[in-house]
């Protein structure tokens, strides 16, 4: 096996709040990945190369070994059903939250004690359908990739669960957080079989980050 460690990233916002991190762990891309048509990246490290993939799909290269390590939002993560895939630091970069958001129309008059059954636009198909039956609320999950505040504005759904941050968005749209779910940041994993395979070298890069992370 060579010694090359591949990180996967995703491009938005976890790339751009990990360059800073990567920067301080001694790992710099080659070319500016945002703007880069390129899929793998070189690092001023020769050896460990940057794979530049969409969000949901890190924890799947990371947990197949096609990346050593990967840089993931925690709300992939538990949507990820990866066994061989070790959480191994929190970044403490891209925080938000995951809620459950209703029109303010409805929160007037809602008293989320009262939930038996929810109808709920989500990317978190798993996720969500976890929350609720762990309080005894069964769920009706339309899945949606994005956009999800607009589908109680159209009768899609009553309720979403999506992430905030600001909650601006929501705002905009007439929407008010009335559930917390979980609190969300990205987070440093690791492939097992690299872990043990590649040990001095993925050691060594984990080492950097979590000094950097400091
Ligand atoms: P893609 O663009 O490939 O469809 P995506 O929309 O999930 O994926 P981003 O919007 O860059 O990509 O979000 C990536 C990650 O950023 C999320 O998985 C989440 O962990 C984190 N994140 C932080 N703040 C927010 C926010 N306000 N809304 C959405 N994601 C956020
Ligand atoms: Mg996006």
């Amino acid at each position: 096996m060579s010694s090359i460690v591949h990180i996967a990233l995703s491009k938005g916002r976890i790339l751009e709040e990990s360059l800073p991190l990567l920067a301080r762990a001694g790992i710099e891309p080659a070319e500016d990945p945002e703007t880069s048509r390129k899929l793998v990246l070189d690092s001023r490290d020769p050896d460990v190369k940057l794979i530049i993939i969409r969000a949901a799909d890190v924890p799947t290269y990371v947990q197949y070994g096609a990346a050593d390590l990967g840089f993931a939002g925690k709300d992939v993560l538990m949507e990820s059903d990866g066994d061989d895939l070790y959480e191994l630091l929190d970044l403490k970069l891209a925080h938000c939250r995951m809620i459950v958001a209703e029109p303010d129309r409805l929160a007037a008059r809602d008293d989320p004690r009262n939930w038996t059954r929810l109808r709920i636009a989500t990317k978190y198909v798993k996720t969500t359908r976890q929350h609720f039956a762990a309080k005894g609320i069964q769920t009706d999950i339309i899945k949606l990739y994005g956009s999800m505040e607009l589908a109680p504005l159209v009768g899609l759904s009553d309720r979403i669960v999506d992430l905030v941050h600001t909650g601006r968005t929501l705002a905009a749209n007439g929407l008010v957080e009335v559930e917390h779910i979980a609190d969300i940041s990205a987070r440093l994993v690791a492939n097992r079989a690299s872990l043990k395979m590649k040990h001095a070298a993925v050691r060594a890069l984990v080492q950097r980050l979590a000094q950097a992370v400091q």
